[in-house]
């Protein structure tokens, strides 16, 4: 086996972009969790400002994040350690936000605003709204982003799932952004992570894709000739967020419970989406290093049309789903799209949650598919040349979702996206129920 033909291939494949994973998280969210009844039935939150919940709870997050990075260390395969001199000391810093978004490693330019979007047709005009260059990085703000944000102050009263199918999409506002060594800013020099290990250029949020992207179920050849794919974090974040929601819960701040169970949601459903989860579906290792070799002797068509197919699919599917979801909210009718993210039918069939789940579960699932989705797109893309610039609206009406082989598909993985989005989320609330009880 010739390694080096691998690790050119895969070195020059530019990969999904990162951010695209089922559009916006906070309305699969909100569709995936409104059956629950821990929810539904949980009393409204106070809004809490995160320098309250540091400044109130300091003593304790300093041991918390100190056994999060010896778990890590032992847990996360190619885990990075943390640097030292990021951990929290036990005298609290002048600027407690920023030392504990460097403690956990997270872009400390993000404005983690208090804001809530709503249902797509449940926006409250009379209240006041946050721009999006409020709410999120300029790297990540797109410019055909239809969503709203619902301005919050300290005090305030909010629904739980708001806060939390809310905060399910904050991991791509820019948490992830610049932390790496090549990347500009000050934060990727002093954070370990080393140099980017993939993503697409083309994107001005591609540093952030391995985090939200994992390569868990390659082939050991795969690995040998591209190591730079194991180097990518989303089961860890996930970890993270997680543990610190716990800890919120169960020292009183359910606000941030909320906020930091949506943090980790957020790449559980990343990794539910098949691209997240593989680097070139439906090419088998023959079939790359053959597009290899012929690249290598001077007919790189192939490979071409191969790296172009993989990214076009990606963005193509992605937007046809949030489309046609967009079209099935506004019509308010019940169909099977909008039952697959609801159907709790399958939930108690997946083994119990840890921090395993993502890679040993959700990955795999999606990973399985993966071949079969990117068939379907490609059918579909042949007959309808896809839904066009989202930008050029006349383009979206021509599109009538009546694509049978490909909606069957996108059903399953919403489907499996509920599953895992509930089974997350009463991982991370069971510390909350106990603490109503208390
Ligand atoms: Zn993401």
């Amino acid at each position: 086996m010739k390694l080096p033909f691998v690790v050119v291939l895969l070195g020059l494949w530019g990969f999904a972009s990162g951010a695209w994973a089922w559009s916006n998280h906070t309305v699969g969210s909100y569709l995936a969790l409104q059956d629950v009844a821990a929810l539904r039935d949980a009393p409204e939150l106070t809004v809490e400002p995160l320098e309250q919940f540091l400044g109130q709870e300091h003593a304790g997050l300093v041991t918390l994040l100190r056994e999060q990075e010896t778990f890590a260390r032992r847990h996360f395969p190619d885990y990075p350690p943390r640097p030292d001199n990021l951990a929290l000391t036990d005298a609290p810093a002048a600027d407690l936000r920023r030392a504990f978004l460097m403690a956990l490693r997270v872009n400390p330019q993000i404005h983690l605003a208090l804001m809530f979007q709503p249902m797509p047709g449940q926006d409250q005009p009379q209240r006041a709204h946050l721009k999006p260059q409020e709410v999120m990085v300029e790297q990540t703000i797109s410019p055909w982003s239809t969503q709203r944000f619902i301005s919050l102050a300290a005090g305030d009263k909010v629904a739980p799932l708001a806060v939390l199918a809310t905060a399910a999409d904050e991991p791509d506002y820019g948490h992830d952004i610049n932390l790496f060594s090549d990347n500009p800013g000050e934060a990727g020099a002093l954070y370990g992570f080393g140099v980017q290990s993939f993503g697409d250029e083309r994107f001005e949020y591609s540093s952030q894709a391995p985090f939200h992207i994992g390569f868990f179920h390659e082939s050991a050849v795969v690995y040998a000739g591209a190591p730079f794919l194991q180097r990518s974090w989303p089961d860890w974040r996930a970890y993270q967020y997680l543990d610190l929601a716990r800890f919120a819960f169960a020292t009183g701040h359910p606000y941030w419970g909320y906020r930091f169970l949506g943090w980790g949601l957020h790449y559980v459903q990343d990794l539910t989406q098949p691209y997240h989860a593989t680097p070139l579906p439906g090419a088998d290792l023959a079939s790359m290093l053959l597009m290899e070799g012929k690249a290598l002797a001077g007919f790189d068509a192939d490979k071409n049309a191969a790296i172009e197919r993989v990214a076009t699919r990606h963005i193509e599917v992605e937007k046809y789903q949030a489309a046609w979801l967009e079209q099935v909210l506004r019509a308010k009718v019940a169909l099977p799209m909008l039952a697959a993210y609801a159907d709790a039918a399958q939930d108690a069939t997946y083994p119990p949650y840890t921090e395993r789940y993502l890679r040993d579960v959700v990955s795999a699932e999606s990973n399985a598919q993966a071949a079969a989705f990117d068939q379907a797109i490609g059918q579909w893309l042949a007959v309808s040349g896809g839904v066009g610039d989202f930008s050029q609206g006349n383009d979206l009406k021509r599109e009538n979702y009546q694509h049978e082989p490909l909606n069957s598909q996108l059903v399953g993985l919403l489907r499996h996206m509920g599953a895992h989005s509930r089974n997350f989320v009463k991982a991370g609330t069971a510390a909350a129920q106990d603490a109503q009880l208390d």
